[in-house]
């Protein structure tokens, strides 16, 4: 599900808030401005916010009155199965409201923050309180066939009609239910895709597992043979297993996932089946298999992945030249939480140069969703209380070799791990280190892992924006840092942008131990730049002590800028507007021919 964002007024609200996001993993903190600080996301609008919130289907847990929720999301209440979880929460805890959100479990959301504020949840709704179950709302691993009939199925219940139960499922049998097996009405729960009827409620439970294998395995980095054959990845595996599922008379419903050897993860078509099965895959690590394999006298891969995740019998199984799948049914449900792997992640994300503001949208959803966070300890800390509840493997900001290493390791343990760099990954950052490894070590167990690179603002464009337009023409970056390049190629490097009349942005300015190069780029520069050139000066963006100053090319001295500075050195064109407050714009106009500009 969606993580949750807890809404706050107040900072009178905060404890309560921490408890509830103890029990919400993912969840943010949304504040009101002005009233609220440390806080993950800063609002002023409160109506457009939750409005917003509440269309895109996040729960939502409001620190306030009932009365604000109801009247701010009124009227947009159009389509309960669609609704999100709403829930009221007083400001001393002492009272949890589920609102909204019924079909979609919010009396369970509701449950959970109650049991950590240690309060009863006010749960009015009738099925729930008489029976202990939500028929609408089956828990996790049962699917409703038909939810149109579940209300006047709930009705009659409550109305004094008994049911029978055909199938198994603990939940509905250790309920509250009426259960009569000579009853008129049923609730089957059953793999078979069966008509349901207003007397006849069916739940799909999710039993059913699919092996897939590809036999054999393909070598690694060999170019797959699906590939070539035109129709998508997978086409014909993907036919032969919805055949299989026919054949079985299954209903989709039941599937619970997609299961194969991790020695298969690379190969595109099995996550192309699970893909067209709306179903997660997961692993199974080679001696796992091997397990199974033997406890079953089998050399099947893909028939071992079933029964390794079902623990249960072996229905159907089919093969092509160079594939196999196989079906197995479960007694119980399948928790695809604890079964097998998933394919691993690793995302590469830049989290701009300092705060939350100047982080992508798409870069918090990764770190909430990630479980494991590497990095330099100082970038570790620019995440803030998104990293709450994640592993954290802080390292030396020199290894970023090692580092990258151990990233790709826990993401092929199926972890799904943000490599976290400070502005853009892609920039003197960890994406290059990342690639540098995939491509020499090309370790068989990393080929399976799902890479991805999340940008972020760099502290060149940051500087840039603070200061007004300097990069607005052409312009380069260059790093002062010879620890992993020789001085010799920077100072050419200087030479030549120099000589092309780029703007050029210096990262990696100074260190400790590294003055004398910022001296030495500024005497390069001056054989070709006016000494007057505006030299902009960034420190701390987005971070405590921020300053950005504005000096020109003769005046730059390494005692000016430290390691966290970045300086944008002007071209010949960049220029400078003063201010009323006595600060000044700088920019790079893009037009060369002055003449055509009036
Ligand atoms: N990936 C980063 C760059 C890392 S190299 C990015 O895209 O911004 C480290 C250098 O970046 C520092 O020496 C400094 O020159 C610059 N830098 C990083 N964060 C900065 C910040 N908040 N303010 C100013 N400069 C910064």
């Amino acid at each position: 599900m969606t993580p949750a964002v807890i809404v706050l007024l107040g900072a009178n609200s905060i404890p309560v808030a921490k408890k509830i996001i103890s029990v919400l993993p993912g969840a943010q903190l949304y504040g009101l401005a002005g009233r609220t600080s440390d806080v993950d996301v800063s609002f002023t609008e409160f109506g457009t916010t939750l409005r917003e919130l509440f269309a895109n289907g996040t729960p939502i847990v409001g620190i306030c009155a009932t009365g604000i929720l109801i009247r701010t999301l009124a009227p947009l209440l159009a389509n309960k199965r669609q609704e999100p979880p709403v829930i009221a929460v007083a400001e001393d805890g002492s009272a949890v409201v589920p609102l909204l959100g019924g079909l979609n479990g919010v009396n369970n959301l509701a449950r959970q923050i109650a049991s950590v504020l240690d309060v009863k949840p006010a749960i009015t709704t009738t099925g729930d309180i008489r029976f202990g179950i939500a028929l609408e709302d089956p828990p996790a691993g049962y699917h409703l066939a038909n939810p149109e009939y579940a209300k006047s199925f709930m009705s009659d219940l409550l109305a004094g009609h008994s049911v029978k139960l055909e199938g198994n499922a603990p939940w509905l049998r250790n309920s509250s239910l009426p259960i009569d097996q000579n009853a008129e009405r049923v609730i089957q729960i059953t793999e078979k895709p069966v008509v349901s009827t207003s007397t006849r409620l069916v739940y799909h439970p999710a039993t059913v597992a699919i092996g897939v294998s590809c036999t054999p395995p393909r070598p690694i980095g060999h170019p797959s043979s699906l590939a070539g054959r035109g129709r998508g990845w997978g086409s014909e595996e993907i036919a032969l297993v919805q055949q299989m599922l026919a054949d079985a008379e299954l209903a989709p419903a039941s599937v619970a996932g997609v299961f194969a050897s991790t020695l298969d993860a690379a190969n595109p078509a099995l996550q192309a089946i699970a893909d067209a099965l709306n179903v997660p895959i997961r692993f199974f690590t080679t001696d796992e298999i091997a397990a199974v394999m033997s406890q079953n006298n089998t050399a099947d891969v893909a028939m071992a992945a079933a029964l390794a995740a079902s623990s249960g019998q072996l229905i159907m199984q089919r093969q092509s030249f160079d594939f196999s799948c196989a079906m197995a049914i479960a007694p119980l449900p399948i928790d695809i939480n604890t079964t097998g792997k998933p394919r691993g992640r690793l995302a590469i994300i830049g989290t701009g140069p300092g705060g939350g503001d100047w982080m992508s949208p798409e870069v918090k959803e990764i770190l909430r969703n990630a479980t494991d966070l590497v990095g330099y300890s100082t970038y570790l800390g620019l995440v803030g209380s998104l990293g709450n509840g994640k592993r954290w493997h802080e390292s030396d900001n020199r290894e970023e070799l090692a580092r990258a290493r151990m990233a790709l390791d826990l993401a092929a343990e199926g972890r799904f791990v943000a490599v976290v760099s400070s502005g853009d990954p892609g920039i003197y950052a960890m994406a290059a280190a990342v690639f540098e490894v995939l491509e020499r070590e090309a370790k068989p167990e990393w080929q399976g892992i799902e890479i991805q690179v999340a940008p972020g603002i760099s502290a060149m464009q940051a500087a840039a924006a603070k200061i007004g337009a300097p990069l607005g023409h052409d312009f380069c970056a260059i790093s002062l840092s010879d620890i992993l390049k020789p001085w010799s190629i920077i100072e050419q490097r200087i030479t030549a942008a120099a000589q092309a009349d780029f703007v050029i942005a210096f990262y990696n300015p100074v260190s400790k131990q590294r003055l004398w190069q910022l001296a030495e780029t500024r005497n390069i520069l001056l054989r070709y730049r006016h000494p007057d050139t505006t030299v902009v000066l960034a420190r701390n963006l987005g971070r405590d002590g921020e300053s950005v100053e504005v000096y020109t090319l003769e005046d730059l001295a390494p005692e000016l800028a430290d390691m966290r500075t970045v300086i944008l050195v002007g071209s010949s064109k960049t220029r400078m507007i003063q201010r009323c407050d006595g600060s000044v714009w700088v920019y790079t106009p893009r037009r060369y021919d002055e003449d055509k500009t009036s």
